[in-house]
């Protein structure tokens, strides 16, 4: 096992793309790390520059505290696992998790227990005659991950491995790849685009963008404690609400009525540049239907009206979504910032995300009084998105 350190890491392709810049991550032994972002963020160049597929253009990167930037991929002692399984279909789940020991001439006793061991971690004893073309694809991604661990790398990286799956698949794999990380204890560097896979998998998650780290952080703390709009917008689903913010006589003037500013953000929007709007921003479960609230909730938030367009029952809980009224001049340049960071805007005109109790007695197109929780809301700076509260 390793530890695995970027240093400064960049890497430029020929025509001039620079796909990751000054990458600076330093992944425990034993962590599983998720690298999670928008399509051609740089995670997947990333992982390919620690597995050694892609060269570096600067940097350093050390595995197990050696720098490995011109070892090749074979003397790196890491396994790979992608999206698509790379079975070989003329062979049979054991020959297919065998192969890699073959390759390393170990003797067939020896490959047999390692395989049987495997086999047995990932449930596919019964399976190891079959061939692939007679397997699942969530049992093909098991041989696939079986064919990685019978190595006992010092590391495993995943690229997307589990994104051919079904909806439903994929949420029982991911307790799967859970379970085997924690039992071998292997560091994992795990590529998705699925923020709820970023959330729920890793022990530490890395957002990207454009090539560089926007923020990194166990997954409760980037859903507390997004340090920018892009990183807000991107962690939670559905998205984060934006609406726009108007400083005026030191109140923030909004849609859904004045808020109320701390001290610490009202000393934030003194300075003579400091900026005149903000995006306030509430999350969908940070709502609730102002009849459902008690009177110790009460005074920790406020209260709106608004027509609800949309109720949607969900069981557990229902999505309603609300018309606010009320948005200002630049809305348009808040809208693209805000979508810019994957994230729905809405702001006056457009909807409100809320998620209520199932109890609310909420109706489509009744003006309905809502409550929500100031001590869950965040603020944006709009000329640089960094997050105030
Ligand atoms: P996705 O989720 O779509 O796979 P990603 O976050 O993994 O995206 P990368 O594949 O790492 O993104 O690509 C990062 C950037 O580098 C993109 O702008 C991509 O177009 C570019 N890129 C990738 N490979 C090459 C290449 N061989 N030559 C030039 N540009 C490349």
């Amino acid at each position: 096992m390793a530890d695995i350190v970027l240093d400064k890491v960049s890497k430029s392709f020929p025509d001039g793309t620079v796909a990751v810049q000054d990458v600076d991550l330093e992944i425990a032994d034993g962590e599983f790390v998720i690298l999670v972002g928008p399509s051609g963020c740089g995670k997947s160049t990333t992982l390919n520059m620690i597995a050694g597929l892609e060269d570096i253009s600067s940097g350093e990167l050390r595995i197990g505290g050696q720098r490995v930037n011109d070892k090749a991929p074979r003397d790196r002692d890491i396994a790979m696992v992608f999206q698509s399984y790379a079975l070989y279909p003329n062979m049979t789940v054991r020959e297919n998790m065998a192969f890699p020991l073959r390759l390393a001439k170990l003797d067939k006793a020896t490959i047999d227990q390692k395989v049987d061991e495997a086999a047995k971690v990932l449930e596919l004893t019964s399976l190891l005659d079959r061939k692939p073309a007679n397997l699942s694809g969530g049992q093909r991604q098991r041989v696939a991950m079986g064919r990685a661990i019978v190595r006992q790398p010092k590391a495993f990286l995943m690229d997307e491995p589990l994104s051919n799956l079904d909806a439903k698949l994929r949420v029982q794999m991911r307790t799967v790849v859970s379970r085997l990380q924690k039992k071998l204890g292997t560091t994992t560097v795990y590529v998705t685009h699925d923020q709820t896979e970023a959330m729920t998998l890793g022990d530490r998650v890395v957002i990207m963008r454009g090539g560089a780290i926007q923020q990194v952080g166990p997954p409760q703390e980037l859903y507390d404690h997004p340090r920018n709009l892009f990183v807000a917008g991107f962690i939670g689903s559905p998205s984060m609400n934006f609406l726009h913010a108007a400083v005026e006589d030191g109140k923030l003037r909004t849609a859904l009525g004045d808020v109320p500013i701390g001290d610490r953000i009202r000393r934030e929007l003194e300075g003579a540049d400091a900026p005149r709007e903000l995006i306030l921003g509430i999350r969908p479960e940070h709502f609730e239907d102002a009849e459902l609230i008690d009177d110790e909730a009460r005074a920790r938030g406020m209260e709106f009206t608004a027509p609800a367009d949309i109720v949607e029952s969900m069981g557990s809980d229902k999505y309603v979504y609300f018309t606010v009224e009320g948005q200002r001049a630049s809305a348009a340049e808040l809208e693209e910032l805000a979508a810019d960071a994957g994230a729905d805007f809405s702001g006056g005109g457009g909807n409100l995300v809320t998620r209520l109790s199932a109890e609310s007695p909420v109706q489509e197109g009744e003006d309905r009084r809502v409550w929500f929780n100031l001590e869950k809301i965040h603020l944006f700076d709009p000329s640089n998105g960094r997050n105030l509260t």
